[in-house]
């Protein structure tokens, strides 16, 4: 059997039912249900979609009335599914369709449905194969990773030739009879939410492993090709170390300031900050260097200190440590075991730690 009818009758068989949009009068899907599920899905989870969706057909329980609604409405309705430009976007297709289309009329085909606000090719696609049975296919990110495996795709995950072959793939394989199509587009989501997972495909369950060329060659793991690692930008810093030893206690503090509210490290504690391009003022020297990563770039950090903290050039010695402090840096003092039980970033607190050694030597 061929690819189609292997997902169909699986997809008779086992595929996931009981979604309110799934529901249908005299054979017929809700138009407009299905519409806003499709919107709902693009960036949420079925399960998520489940708990909102008929609070929200509720309150706006067709075209018109989503349409006469504010945007302010449908904002609050949406409330707690996150990316709320969906939201509008379906709010402002809602008063498109009322302007072009009588109330139960709805447009007939994928690139009508591609004109209005918010709709891409394949969330087009899905809502006229499921509720005009047109013979469209749907590329989501679940059915990409099942035909990407299919075929053993080379190019990679994001890539505009990926993108190509894996449409030209995904309309080959679409069942002949048109009014098959709700059924298989339905199973193939299905198939890419429950069996071909991202991280274990459960290819003995699978219903079209036998078109499987990944299948075939054990290389499930290996497909899709990942999206190749872009080299992360490198923004250089340098902090400034600055240690006071009390002179009647010979207690030991050091200066530290807080981050402002915006920004990686909003409210978090932190060396002070010299510009990397400002020359370093006489009398400081550099004591260590070291690298974070973040996940869009890296900052590279060199530490900087008075000479009379430094003994000699690496190493620090406590009989060196000086009251030292510029005013306009303004600082907060206290002991770096103090600081360790401060809101810290994770560098910031392996370098009080790498510093409590260096003293103690
Ligand atoms: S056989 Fe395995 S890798 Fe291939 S489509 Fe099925 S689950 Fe995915």
């Amino acid at each position: 059997m061929a690819f189609a009818e292997e997902l169909l009758a699986w997809g008779r068989r086992q595929g996931r039912r009981g979604m309110p949009w799934q529901e249908t009068t005299d054979g017929r899907l809700n138009v407009y249900w299905v519409w806003v599920s499709e919107v709902m899905l693009q960036q949420t989870q079925v399960q998520t979609v489940n708990d909102f969706f008929l609070a929200f057909v509720r309150r706006f329980p067709n075209r018109t009335s989503l349409a006469r609604a504010s945007v302010d409405e449908v904002l609050a309705a949406w409330s707690g599914l996150g990316y709320y430009r969906r939201a509008r976007n379906l709010h402002a297709a809602a008063c498109q369709l009322e302007l072009s289309y009588s109330p139960n009329e709805w447009p007939g085909t994928r690139e009508a449905w591609q004109a209005l606000p918010g709709l891409g090719r394949s969330t087009a696609a899905a809502i006229v194969a499921s509720c005009f049975n047109q013979r469209e296919a749907i590329l989501d990110g679940n059915v990409k990773r099942v035909l990407a495996r299919q075929v053993c795709a080379e190019p990679p995950w994001g890539s505009a030739a990926l993108e190509r072959l894996l449409w030209i793939e995904a309309q080959a394989r679409l069942p002949k009879q048109p009014a098959a199509m709700p059924l298989y587009t339905q199973s193939l989501m299905d198939l890419g939410a429950t069996v071909c997972l991202p991280k274990r495909p459960d290819c003995l369950r699978c219903p079209v492993r036998s078109t499987c060329k990944a299948f075939e060659t054990g290389s499930s793991h290996e497909f899709p090709r990942p999206k190749p690692a872009k080299p992360r930008p490198v923004r250089q810093t340098r902090w400034l170390v600055v240690i006071r030893r009390d002179r009647s206690t010979g207690e030991l503090t050091l200066g530290m300031r807080q981050q402002p509210e915006q920004g990686v490290w909003a409210g978090l504690w932190s060396f002070p900050v010299m510009d990397s391009n400002a020359p370093m003022p006489q009398g400081w020297s550099q004591w260590e260097s070291f690298h974070h990563d973040f996940s869009h770039f890296r900052l590279a950090v060199s530490l900087w200190m008075p000479q009379t903290n430094l003994n000699r050039p690496g190493e620090l010695s406590a009989q060196d440590a000086v009251a030292w402090a510029p005013d306009d840096l303004l600082m907060t003092f206290k002991t770096i075991p103090d600081w360790l039980e401060q809101g810290i970033p994770s560098p910031v607190r392996q370098t009080l730690l790498r510093l409590t050694q260096a003293l103690k030597a």
